[in-house]
């Protein structure tokens, strides 16, 4: 069949049936149907400069932006019907083309030690955020990516593939709609995915949360964990005050390289050399983590090669006790294993602490966050 015009073609393919005024208009037709039917952009994410355009496009009272800033951030403001002080034609006007992407989480489980485990709609796709209460903190733990590349051996996150990169509004909304928000001392990114392999958004994330505009929080209460990617790992120490974390798991390249395939590209030591450079007498807190697993990676061996590598870095050591994912041929480690490396880093100067297992019983823990089983 030939087509005469873009408007019979639109027509054979069932797209849509054109009425002869829509046919007579179809250049105006099309741009009304694009605008109309595609989805609503998100408000959430967006800085005010970016928001004062969205008013001014819609031509809306200029104040109304300085107003929408306030019902997302400050007021976490899920639906732009509640935003009260706009008028009813702004907000109609509003809705049609956006929508605040502050959306509830839609399943929660809790632990016996009052750990929750959050999971929340990402497009597609669901990713879960673990709330953390302890005493008088509370930690949030973030994630970045649906699934991640990295593959690490012992991650349940690294067994289900890589999906997708969080979105701003993806990543800003396991923090704004978090039901304990308000109770929050603590942010860590160390949830499902690499944050540093989704770097840009991840940077607009800690601006919304640090500036005044936004949250206003310091970067001492922000932590960024990573395994190692050296390039964005410099360009983050260069343009954020957060805190850092990196996965060390073993000092030594063979072992390394068994648990963590990012060790090919970025050796450990190449790593610390990086972070070598930084200047760590701040307020900003350099750590490494440390899943201690059976008969592995616990020896004085260890210990003089961690030694070693760090030097006078000033910096932590979290230990964490491996908890086996089934499937994965590693193992726990018992208690008195964990103490000794523990006082053995301790004596040799470097300050380490065991990390206190939380959510095991709901796999909120440490390298267990998964949407593979999603809703069950
Ligand atoms: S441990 Fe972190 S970097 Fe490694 S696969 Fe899991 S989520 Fe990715």
């Amino acid at each position: 069949m030939v087509f005469q015009n873009d408007v019979q073609k639109y027509i054979f393919f069932g797209v849509w049936p054109l009425s002869k005024l829509e046919q007579d208009n179809f250049p105006y037709f099309c741009t009304i149907v694009t605008e109309r039917d595609m989805e609503k952009q998100i408000l959430l994410g967006k800085t005010p400069a970016e928001i004062q355009e969205v008013v001014e496009k819609l031509e809306l009272p200029k104040f109304t932006g300085k107003q929408i800033v306030d019902w997302i951030y400050q007021k976490r403001c899920a639906s732009i019907e509640d935003m009260t002080n706009l008028s009813k034609a702004s907000r109609a006007l509003l809705s049609e083309y956006y929508e605040t992407g502050l959306k509830a989480p839609v399943k929660e489980q809790v632990s016996t030690d009052g750990t929750k485990k959050y999971l929340f709609p990402a497009g597609n796709h669901f990713i879960e955020a673990a709330y953390i209460p302890d005493r008088e903190r509370a930690t949030l733990c973030v994630s970045t990516q649906v699934g991640c590349q990295m593959d690490c051996l012992f991650c349940a996150t690294g067994k289900q593939g890589f999906q997708k990169n969080l979105s701003v509004a993806e990543i800003m909304n396991q923090i704004l709609s978090l039901p304990e928000f308000d109770t929050l001392t603590n942010i860590v990114f160390m949830g499902m995915g690499e944050p540093l392999a989704n770097y840009d958004n991840l940077m607009r994330c800690l601006d919304i949360l640090t500036q005044e505009w936004a949250l206003g929080w310091s970067p001492t209460r922000i932590t960024v964990s990573t395994c190692g990617l050296i390039p964005n790992l410099k360009r983050f120490l260069e343009e954020s005050k957060c805190n850092l974390a990196i996965s060390m798991h073993s000092p030594f390249h063979d072992e390394r390289l068994k648990l963590m395939p990012v060790e090919k590209s970025y050796p450990i030591k190449e790593v610390i050399h990086a972070v070598k450079q930084h200047d760590w007498h701040g307020q900003r807190r350099l750590s490494f983590e440390y899943i201690i697993f059976k008969d592995l990676n616990h020896s004085k061996d260890h210990i003089k090669e961690i030694a070693r590598l760090l030097g006078s870095t000033r910096c932590r050591f979290n230990l964490i006790r491996y908890h086996a994912v089934p499937g994965i041929p590693l193992k726990s480690p018992d208690a008195a294993t964990m103490t000794w490396f523990r006082d053995a880093l301790n004596e040799k100067g470097i300050i380490a602490t065991i990390r206190a297992s939380r959510g095991q019983d709901i796999d909120a823990a440490c390298g267990l966050l998964s949407t593979k089983n999603l809703l069950s």
